[in-house]
């Protein structure tokens, strides 16, 4: 069997060997989990919530072996590792109040009686990227799992340690054998045979967009159901009237956390002209303040990339010459680190203004009114999440309604709560996640008339 190797990228040393799943034995997981699907629609609805209650517990209890996992495995700055297994276990106890609630309808008509169910779709494959590896896993987990059907997680190649732990830890709370499976392996093995067996029913799918609209291509011959979370290029918005010294304040951790793998990030911020230059003072300590280094320690807000390549990436969108406004810090010496750095001013057609660059690089653009803000904001592909920052709560509604984008915070830098849904506008996704309907993507309805005549 052929194998892959984890490494720390802090330390660029190897941390674990996992081996690499065979299509074949996809194959064998989608038996299973086929085998296991009969029992576990049929199993209580109380009971199916008490087992994700008890799931939810044990994951809890392993909090911190989850989160240090994540800290040799991606890099993670500890408090946020904490955080993200913290997640797993509060998104799973918030699903676990959906078997209860797959309420159906009774629709009057004539001569008899129509009633609706909320049926499983069927096997579920989860195709998790390697930026945020715990909540992404548990955002399709929980309510796919909560609707009945069993699920086969394919975590990306650099990052499966914790999907294969969280795996073992739903046996140990109770979950049958088969409901959760979890298969380390190749996107174009494991994961492509995910999309292509006519046993797994939907494919949840978070990453590229390249990727992402391939994958809906090939659902698409089987008319495979699919909710896909992709890219994003989000917009800052700080108006003149903002509080400048909290917009400024909270920029770096809009986009910087987790070093900028984010696609909610906000790298682009737009500030209007007025109050550009204070705004870009008021900035630069507080991109300089970000805590950048060792992920183990629990000061740390900001760690290395998940890898060489990534960062080789990354970095081409900073050449020599490019407009540096003003860089944070980043530790020396093994590690793929690279430092929170501020770019302005730069061109209309500047890539790092216009693709995701998905690390720790920000561009500042001067914007003349609230016309000109909202124009720069739609003009990307994306439409994932954003920010707006004003006191004029008329302009914050008005500017939000306009902005084409899933998720906006006002006066906020903040992007995903569990219990309200999540996703994109455009190419950033199809579909969405979290929140009180994420269970109509795992049912089918199914509709019934009974006669009485
Ligand atoms: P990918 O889209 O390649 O990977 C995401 C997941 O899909 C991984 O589990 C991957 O497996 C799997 N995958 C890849 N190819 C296939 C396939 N043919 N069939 C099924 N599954 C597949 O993203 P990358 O990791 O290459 O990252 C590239 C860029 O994508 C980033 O730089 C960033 O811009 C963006 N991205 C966006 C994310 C988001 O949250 N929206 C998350 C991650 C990346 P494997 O690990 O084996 O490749």
């Amino acid at each position: 069997m052929s194998t892959f190797t984890v490494l720390n990228p802090a330390t660029e040393q190897a941390v674990a060997s996992v081996p690499a799943s065979s299509a074949e034995q996809a194959d064998e997981a989608i038996s299973r989990a086929a085998a296991a699907q009969p029992g576990w629609r049929a199993v209580a609805p109380g009971e199916r919530a008490s087992l994700l209650r008890r799931f939810a517990d044990v994951v809890d209890a392993h909090n911190e072996e989850l989160a240090q996992l994540e800290v040799t495995g991606t890099g993670h700055p500890v408090g946020q590792a904490r955080w993200e297994a913290g997640n797993v276990a509060a998104v799973l106890r918030y699903y676990s109040a959906g078997p209860e609630r797959l309420l159906g309808q009774q629709i009057p008509v004539p001569g008899g009686l129509n009633v609706t169910f909320k049926e499983p779709v069927g096997i579920v494959g989860l195709i998790v990227p390697w930026n945020f590896p715990m909540p992404i896993l548990g955002w399709g987990l929980g309510p796919a799992l909560a609707a009945g059907n069993p699920v086969i997680a394919k975590p990306a190649e650099r990052t499966p340690l914790t999907a294969i732990r969280i795996g073992e830890l739903a046996l140990e709370a109770g979950l049958p054998e088969g409901v959760f499976q979890v298969l380390p392996g190749k996107g174009s093995v494991v994961g492509q045979r995910l999309v292509d067996h006519e046993l797994v029913r939907k494919i949840v799918f978070t990453g590229s967009t390249e990727v992402g609209s391939k994958l809906m291509a090939d659902c698409a011959r089987q008319v495979k159901r699919v909710t896909l979370e992709l890219g994003g290029k989000s917009a800052n918005i700080v108006f003149a009237d903002a509080d400048l010294e909290q917009a400024a304040a909270t920029a770096p951790y809009a986009v910087f956390d987790n070093a900028g793998q984010d696609c909610c990030a906000r790298s682009r911020i737009l500030v209007e002209r007025s109050v550009f230059d204070r705004f870009m003072e008021l900035l630069e300590p507080a991109v300089l303040g970000v805590a950048v280094g060792d992920p183990g320690d629990p000061g740390t807000e900001m760690g290395p990339l998940i890898s060489a390549e990534h960062r080789a990436r990354v970095a081409s969108y900073v050449p020599d010459g490019a407009p540096v406004a003003f860089r944070g810090q980043a530790p020396a010496g093994p590690g793929y680190w690279y430092p929170p750095t501020v770019l302005a001013p730069v061109g209309a057609d500047d890539p790092a203004l216009t693709e995701e660059v998905f690390g720790p690089v920000v561009t500042v653009v001067p914007v003349e009114d609230e016309a000109e803000a909202i124009r720069i904001a739609n003009d990307t592909p994306y439409g994932l999440s954003g920010s707006i920052w004003t006191r004029d709560i008329g302009r914050a509604l008005r500017v939000a309604r306009a902005v084409e984008t899933g998720n906006l915070s006002v006066n906020s830098h903040a992007s995903v709560r569990y219990w309200t849904p999540f996703g994109g506008f455009k190419q950033s996704g199809l579909g969405r996640e979290l929140g009180p309907d994420a269970l109509d993507a795992f049912t089918e309805v199914k509709n019934v008339f009974i006669a009485t005549e």
